[in-house]
């Protein structure tokens, strides 16, 4: 790491790849030779053209994403999917939606207004510590797709097993893809807003089984039918060309990193050296239940509200920066995206210690 930079620990956007950025420094006032810079193309241009056809061909490879899915490269964050998926696949019928904490709730808050939402299950009333385990999942016959987000950003949750279910599954993974394996075979949509695992702010990633599109309410705005996004690929008007460039170049690093297997490698002895050090505290309190525990945010308090602003400012201070919880859930937060090195994560525990040495009587 460069002596200027610190370790970020933001939920998003987040920490991205040194090299990434460092490519992206060299390319910025002339993209190899064109002259001008990625932020200058047209997105209609031969040169762009090839940076997303190889951004979505390396995306393709890495997920090992079928041919029976499409993958679309587009604006509005992952909230604008939250009405587009039941515009495009509720039929004004009826969903099942998992509620595992803050994102799936305003998901299915927004699916209400398009059909019948049925709440497959719902950890609000523990505040939002655990995953429900498969057979506590309430199925309905009428439900078009069963929703749930597999990692849960703010709480610090993660789905351990992909549920089982007859209605296609549509899966917020925001906050883990990229992390680790997936069998996208075995989803309806998957979906993810690029700026916590992927790229910088402003793309959004949605890989969809095509059998699924054309299904939209005829009040559906043109810009967020499936349909038309396949049939334009994802061109329908400009996408985020930037973004889509800064992805390409994160995919290159990852692949270095040995894909997503070395990354879910990597991702279990980053998250397993911080909640060893949470597990063999007495100051320390983590959120989340064993057995629901998120790789990626990792949520804990001391119970002392004064006591978690001071750790948060100390740990600034050290250049360990955004420990801060989401102000829903209070507390801290660290969140250790792929980008994160492992000396951020010892760097972080060595603190956690010291800090804890320092404060418990
Ligand atoms: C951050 C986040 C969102 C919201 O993303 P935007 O791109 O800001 O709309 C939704 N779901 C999850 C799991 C998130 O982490």
């Amino acid at each position: 790491m460069s002596r200027d930079r610190v370790y970020n620990f933001s939920a998003g956007p987040s920490v991205l790849p040194e090299s990434a950025l460092e490519s992206a420094r060299r390319d910025l006032p002339d993209y190899k030779g064109c002259g001008i810079s990625v932020m200058e193309m047209s997105h209609r241009s031969p040169m762009f053209q090839e940076i997303f056809d190889t951004t979505k061909a390396r995306l393709k490879a890495v997920l090992r994403v079928p041919d029976s899915h499409e993958i679309l490269l587009l604006q509005g964050g992952a909230t604008l999917q939250f009405a587009a998926i039941p515009m495009n696949l509720m039929e004004g019928a009826a969903a099942d939606y998992a509620v595992t904490g803050h994102f799936s709730n305003r998901a299915a808050k927004e699916a209400e207004k398009y059909g019948d939402v049925h709440i497959a299950c719902s950890s609000a009333d523990s505040g939002f510590d655990r995953i429900p385990a498969q057979a506590e999942l309430k199925l309905s016959p009428d439900a078009k797709y069963f929703y749930y987000c597999a990692n849960n950003t703010i709480y610090g949750t993660e789905w351990q097993y992909v549920p089982e279910t007859a209605a296609p599954l549509v899966c917020d993974m925001s906050s883990d893809i990229l992390s680790k394996p997936v069998d996208v075979s075995r989803f309806g949509l998957i979906y993810a807003g690029a700026q916590k695992n992927m790229a910088p702010a402003g793309l959004t990633v949605v890989i969809i089984d095509k059998a699924l599109a054309g299904r939209e309410l005829p009040i559906t705005p043109q810009i967020m039918s499936y349909k038309t996004l396949i049939e334009s690929d994802s061109m329908l008007n400009t996408p985020p060309c930037w973004c889509i460039y800064m992805l390409g170049l994160v995919l290159e690093w990852l692949e270095g990193q040995g894909g997503v297997e070395g990354m879910e490698q990597i991702k279990r002895e980053r998250a397993r050296r911080v909640y060893e050090v949470l597990d063999n505290s007495r100051l320390y309190i983590p959120h989340a239940e064993i057995g629901s525990r998120s790789d990626m945010n990792i949520t804990f308090r001391t119970g002392d509200k004064a006591l978690d602003a001071e750790f948060v400012k100390g740990a600034a201070a050290r250049g360990l920066l955004n420990l801060k919880g989401h102000k829903v859930a209070g507390g801290m937060r660290a969140s250790l995206y792929n980008a994160m090195p492992m000396e951020g994560v010892d760097a972080l525990t060595d603190y956690m210690k010291e800090f804890e040495a320092k404060h418990h009587v």
